[in-house]
C-alpha cells in the first residue's frame, strides 16, 4: 500500500487526500485547500515525502485550490483536467493518462457532469479512487452550475466509478456528516440518487428539483481557482513568521531550533514554564529567561511586550507547545516553542545557567 492520509477542511467539509510511495520519497496531494498549505507542506516534510503534484478534480465553488501556493512553496506542478480551461495549469489531464508518484501512479478517468471538467483518480491497483463531487457517499455533486448536466453525470457515475470492483474504496471530495469512505458494492446498492434500479430520467428528475442555494464562497472561489488559486491581491496568504526562520509541525505548533534561539536569544522574550525546583535542576536553564509556570502564566502576561518575539521554553517542549497556544490566545502574535525543549538545549551542550549539581 502507498502512504495514504485522509485530511479535512472543516469550513467547507473537503477531504484533501495525499498519497505517497515511501521507498521513492515521492507524493501527489488531491483536492489540497488554501488554508491548509502549513499544515499539508508540514504533514509531508515529516512523513519524508516531496510533493510533485498537486491534482485537483475540478474548478471547485465551495473553496480556493492550494496548488499554486504549493507549486511556489515546494515546486510541485499543478494538474487539472484540460477541459477546466484554467490557467496555471502545468499538465493538462485527458481521460486515460496517468499520474506517477514513485512505482504507483493514479489513472485519470473523465467524469463529468457536476463541472464539464470533473475528473476521478483511480489508483493502480483499483482498490482506491478518488470521486471528487462526481459521487459522493449516498449523494453526488449538484449539476446547476459550471456547466452541469445530469445526464453526463448520470453516465459519468455508471460507466467510469461504479463499473469498478465492487472492493474498490471510494473517497469523494466531500461529506458534511463526516463519514469519510464507502465502497462500488455499498454505493449500488444504497446509494439513493444512482444506485439500484434507477435510471437516467429518474436521476434527471431528481437533480432538476434540488433548489439548493448557491454556495457562499463561489464569486470568490471559482475566479480564483480558474487561476488555480493564485491570489490577485485581495487573498494573500497568511505570511511564514519573518521574525526568525522556524518550523510549522503537523501539530499545528510554530517551532524555533535551539541553535537558532541561542543565536537570536537577545532579541527575543523567554518564557520557562517548569517548576521553579526544574529551572533550578539539573538541566538548568537558559540566560536571560522568565520563570512563569504554566498554572502562573497568564499571571506573567503583562509583563512581557506585545510587539516583541515570545519564546516558550519546557523540558521536553510539550508543555510549552501548550504555553505558545495560550500566548498566542492572549493575543501575541509572534510566538514559537523550543522543539525538543531543555533536554535538547542540553544534548546539544548549548550553554545553560543555574543547573544544580546532580
Ligand atoms: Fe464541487
Amino acid at each position: 500500500m502507498p502512504i495514504f492520509r485522509q485530511l479535512f477542511d472543516t469550513t467547507s467539509s473537503t477531504y484533501t487526500y495525499l498519497l505517497g510511495d515511501a521507498a521513492a520519497g515521492e507524493a501527489v496531494l488531491i483536492d489540497p485547500v488554501f488554508e491548509h498549505v502549513q499544515r499539508d507542506t508540514a504533514l509531508l516534510r515529516e512523513l519524508g515525502l516531496r510533493l510533485v503534484a498537486t491534482l485537483d478534480t475540478h474548478v471547485h465553488a465551495d473553496h480556493v485550490t492550494a496548488a499554486w501556493l504549493l507549486q511556489q512553496r515546494t515546486g510541485s506542478r499543478i494538474l487539472l483536467a484540460g477541459a477546466a480551461t484554467a490557467v496555471n495549469v502545468d499538465r493538462p489531464l485527458q481521460h486515460g493518462d496517468r499520474i506517477a508518484f514513485g512505482s504507483r501512479h493514479l489513472e485519470v478517468r473523465a467524469t463529468p457532469g457536476h463541472t464539464s471538467g470533473c475528473l476521478t483518480y483511480v489508483l493502480d491497483d483499483h482498490s482506491r479512487a478518488f470521486t471528487g463531487d462526481a459521487l459522493l457517499i449516498r449523494g453526488c455533486g449538484r449539476t446547476d452550475f459550471q456547466q452541469g448536466s445530469p445526464q453526463r453525470l448520470f453516465r459519468s457515475v455508471r460507466t467510469q466509478i461504479l463499473s469498478l470492483p465492487d472492493d474498490c474504496l471510494l473517497y469523494p471530495g466531500h461529506d458534511y456528516r463526516g463519514v469519510t469512505v464507502t465502497s462500488v458494492r455499498e454505493e449500488k446498492r444504497f446509494n439513493p440518487r444512482l444506485g439500484g434500479d434507477v435510471d437516467e430520467a429518474d436521476f434527471c428528475g431528481y437533480m432538476d428539483h434540488l433548489g439548493l442555494p448557491h454556495p457562499k464562497l463561489m464569486d470568490i472561489a471559482v475566479p480564483a481557482n480558474m487561476r488555480c488559486g493564485q491570489p490577485d491581491g485581495h487573498g494573500a496568504p497568511a505570511p511564514e513568521p519573518g521574525w526568525a526562520p522556524l518550523v510549522y509541525t503537523f501539530g499545528g505548533i510554530w517551532e524555533i531550533q535551539p541553535q537558532t534561539l541561542l543565536e537570536r536569544a537577545r532579541e527575543l522574550q523567554l518564557v520557562d514554564v517548569r517548576e521553579p525546583s526544574e529551572f533550578t535542576g539539573v538541566l538548568g536553564h537558559i540566560a536571560g529567561a522568565r520563570l512563569a509556570p504554566m498554572a502562573q502564566l497568564a499571571d506573567h502576561l503583562s509583563a512581557l511586550d506585545p510587539q516583541r518575539p515570545v519564546v516558550a521554553v519546557c523540558r521536553s517542549g510539550a508543555r510549552s507547545a501548550q504555553a505558545t497556544v495560550l500566548l498566542r490566545k492572549a493575543g501575541f502574535t509572534q510566538v514559537a516553542n523550543l522543539a525538543g525543549g531543555m533536554l535538547r538545549w542540553n544534548a546539544e551542550a548549548l550553554p545553560v545557567v543555574g543547573a544544580a549539581a546532580d
